[in-house]
């Protein structure tokens, strides 16, 4: 067995954590670039924690997922303000801008010279900026990830940045802060990490470190993820998700992911839609096609096998299979009110064009195997 486990420089989990900003900060730096999302007040205490310990601050607002023009302004700004910190508090479009940002501080030049796909893949050779990433949401587990994904509208998809230099120096996770979160927000953004738990465990890169916190995300999903719906003030539930978040960081960013992130990519840089919608929709397809093309072809059960295991964990029945697990999923989708793609712009007509792109993404080097291009076509057949 060989496998290597990175994460951030430092994490700090727990209810109130975000009092944590201003010391942290102060020692890594004088002149912070804060970004936020949508609604700054949200962020309305790191601010105030900034300048209580004469940390400088310039705030800029990430609205939506990031584009590369975005960061690079962004990066323009920064180095205009002589900034030499980064602190990041939101959504997963948010931290990523972050993360683009202090690598590309350090490291020169614009986002298409490092991402992979469609710019120079050059790596990020030179440690990022010192950077706070502090997440809102319960989904991403981008805090501790070693990519940033960056819209690139001319080329109509979504790819990243990527380098074990892009991790954030501290994580501040503090589930009090995803208490905000509306319904189908929570739902999206659920969806995600469940698929980012779902994708690691049955990667063919999996390791024992992320089977662990796969594991142990996977069965706080099956338990908070409806009740964080139904009652956003659930502490319990909240705080399950916020770990469910973060250990499926932990998972993807050393175990890989699979088509479901295939997909998501190329989906989300031709389609508005937020990315958890999207992982949403797909993931019961995904899974129904992987267990259908083991069944079919697989060289050794050991997905397989590992698809049984969820389905026990889920319905908590030891003599659950791999179908019974799919029930499930494809029921808390329905009851998350999750909505096809066809909502999104999706049609038919764009199916080549997405498998195609689907076929190059980095994430489908994770899937457990290889999918055929009917295979891909069905899962966004079921999808729309
Ligand atoms: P998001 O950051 O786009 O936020 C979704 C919405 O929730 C936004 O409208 C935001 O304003 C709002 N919001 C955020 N926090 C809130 C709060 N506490 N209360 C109320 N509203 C709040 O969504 P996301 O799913 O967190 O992030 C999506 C982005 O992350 C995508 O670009 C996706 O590709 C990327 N991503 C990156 C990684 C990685 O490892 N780098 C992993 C998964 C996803």
């Amino acid at each position: 067995m060989h496998f290597e486990f990175a994460t951030a420089g430092r994490i700090v989990f727990g209810p109130g954590v975000v009092s944590e900003v201003g010391p942290a900060a102060a020692h890594m730096g004088r002149r912070a670039l804060l970004l936020t999302g949508r609604t700054p007040r949200r962020a309305a205490c790191v601010s105030e924690a900034l300048r209580e310990h004469d940390v400088v601050i310039t705030t800029a607002v990430v609205s939506d997922e990031p584009t590369t023009d975005l960061v690079r302004d962004l990066v323009d700004c920064a180095r205009a303000k002589t900034c030499d910190l980064v602190v990041s508090v939101g959504g997963g479009s948010v931290l990523d801008a972050g993360k683009a940002v202090a690598a590309l501080l350090t490291n020169g030049g614009v986002p298409l010279d490092y991402l992979e796909v469609i710019g120079r893949g050059q790596r990020l050779l030179r440690p990022a900026a010192p950077h706070i990433a502090v997440p809102t949401t319960a989904g991403t587990g981008t805090e501790v990830t070693a990519n940033a994904v960056l819209k690139s509208p001319e080329h109509r998809v979504k790819v990243s940045l990527r380098g074990p230099t892009i991790l954030p120096s501290l994580a501040l996770v503090d589930p009090e802060l995803t208490h905000s979160l509306p319904p189908s927000v929570t739902a999206s953004t659920g969806l995600d990490a469940f698929t980012q738990l779902i994708e690691p465990y049955v990667s063919h890169q999996a390791n024992p470190i992320t089977d662990g916190l796969c594991r142990e995300g996977i069965q706080r999903v099956a338990r908070s993820l409806r009740r964080a719906f139904e009652s956003g003030d659930d502490c319990g539930a909240r705080e399950d998700m916020a770990l469910a978040s973060l250990f499926g960081g932990l998972g993807l960013a050393n175990a890989k992911l699979g088509a479901v992130h295939g997909f998501a990519g190329v989906l989300g840089g031709m389609f508005p839609a937020p990315h958890g919608a999207i992982c949403g929709r797909l993931l019961p397809c995904v899974m129904a096609a992987n267990v259908r093309a083991l069944t079919g072809r697989a060289s050794d059960g050991e997905a397989l096998r590992r698809y049984d295991e969820i389905a026990r964990w889920l319905t908590g029945s030891v003599d659950a299979v791999a179908a019974d697990g799919l029930a499930w999923v494809a029921e808390l989708c329905q009851a998350l009110a999750t909505p096809p793609l066809s909502q999104y712009g999706m049609t038919e007509e764009s199916f080549p064009a997405v498998i195609n792109l689907t076929l190059r993404s980095s994430s489908m080097k994770g899937n457990p195997i290889s999918l055929t291009e009917d295979e891909l076509r069905w899962i966004l057949e079921q999808s729309l």
